[in-house]
């Protein structure tokens, strides 16, 4: 069953002068209830656009995002504010995202008081001390500053604000980056217990295939505004077909010194051309090892190259220009 269903969804921003910067650029995938979705690219690629034009918090320039059954784009008034409930953000940098001048309490609360959900205090503490527990901190820390915790107690702050209206979906947009690596695994594994206790659904973005690969079910890798592959977690790791996964994935070592790494590496030169003026065709080719002339006059089509396993690229196109089939050439 679906959660969450991104049709072709676009977002450009006019700079002035008629420029304009294709942060996303018709990208579509699902995510199904309960799963943890990965969504992954480098800086700049539109992840984390994606993720807010999905809350609302930009308007689209195209597309469709549809949660229950809804365009969330079409919704107005009491529906829109009661969709709002559903999804909850929890942003990277949690010290930035929580106001200085609030207590915590106060910081969890601002949500179900916007949405009227008490009737007293009492109540309202209840649910607040309910909370903190709820991502391992307790009462004692409510009437404290931000200021006054370490990094990866302002996330677990960030959490208990998101799990306040009792979402369905939480958007993390890069939730562990700018926390301690030794804090990271204490707040991934808070996020996968509470995903369990609530049949939470996750979109998780990062820019790092190493961060979602334990935890995501299936992955979405994004390159300058298009989504260049997309399939489950184990799929991308043993089988990614895209040269650009191909190149993340040849760049993380394997952990295991005994295990000798027989894999190719496959190196991408040069920097990510600018979103504003996007190479012709395929957006990858500038640095892509296996272009092709077909490459620079036509843009891959989103295809299912496999089973359960999409891509954009050429080298899976049955038929480009009538010469070849392609996944013999790709082999
Ligand atoms: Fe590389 Fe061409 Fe495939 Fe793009 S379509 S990833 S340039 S081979
Ligand atoms: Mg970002």
């Amino acid at each position: 069953e679906k959660a969450l269903e991104v049709r072709q969804l676009k977002k450009h921003f006019h700079l002035g002068k008629g420029s304009t910067l294709k942060a996303v650029d018709g990208i579509s995938f699902e995510i199904y209830k309960g799963e943890t979705f990965g969504l992954v690219g480098e800086s700049g690629c539109g992840k984390s656009t994606t993720g807010r034009v999905i809350m609302n918090l930009y308007d689209p320039t195209g597309g469709e995002v549809v949660v229950n059954g809804k365009n969330v784009f079409r919704l107005q008034g009491e529906e829109q504010f009661q969709l709002k409930k559903t999804m909850q953000m929890i942003f990277q940098d949690p010290y930035a995202s929580l106001n200085p001048r609030s207590t915590v309490a106060e910081i969890i609360a601002e949500p179900m008081e916007i949405h009227g959900l008490f009737s007293s205090r009492k109540e309202k503490m209840k649910r607040i001390y309910e909370l903190l527990e709820e991502v391992g901190l307790n009462r004692d820390h409510a009437n404290r500053y931000p200021h006054e915790f370490s990094g990866g107690q302002r996330q677990r702050i960030g959490i208990a604000r998101a799990l306040a209206l009792d979402p369905e979906i939480i958007i993390a947009d890069e939730p562990i980056s700018a926390l301690d690596v030794s804090v990271q695994a204490q707040v991934v594994n808070l996020l996968e217990q509470l995903q369990e206790e609530k049949g939470l659904t996750y979109l998780f973005i990062a820019h790092d295939l190493s961060m979602v690969q334990h935890i995501s079910d299936r992955i979405g890798v994004m390159y300058l505004g298009h989504m260049a592959e997309l399939t489950t977690s184990s799929e991308l790791y043993t089988n990614p077909l895209h040269p650009y996964t191909q190149a993340l994935l040849s760049a993380i070592p394997i952990p295991d010194p005994d295990v000798e790494d027989e894999r190719e590496q496959v190196i991408i030169e040069g920097e990510i051309p600018s979103p504003i003026d996007p190479p012709s065709g395929c957006v990858f080719r500038t640095r892509c090892p296996m272009a092709m002339d077909v490459c620079a006059e036509k843009m891959p089509v989103w295809q299912e190259a496999e089973k359960d396993h999409m891509v954009a690229c050429h080298m899976y196109d049955n038929d480009v220009n009538g010469v070849w089939t392609t996944k013999d050439k790709a082999k």
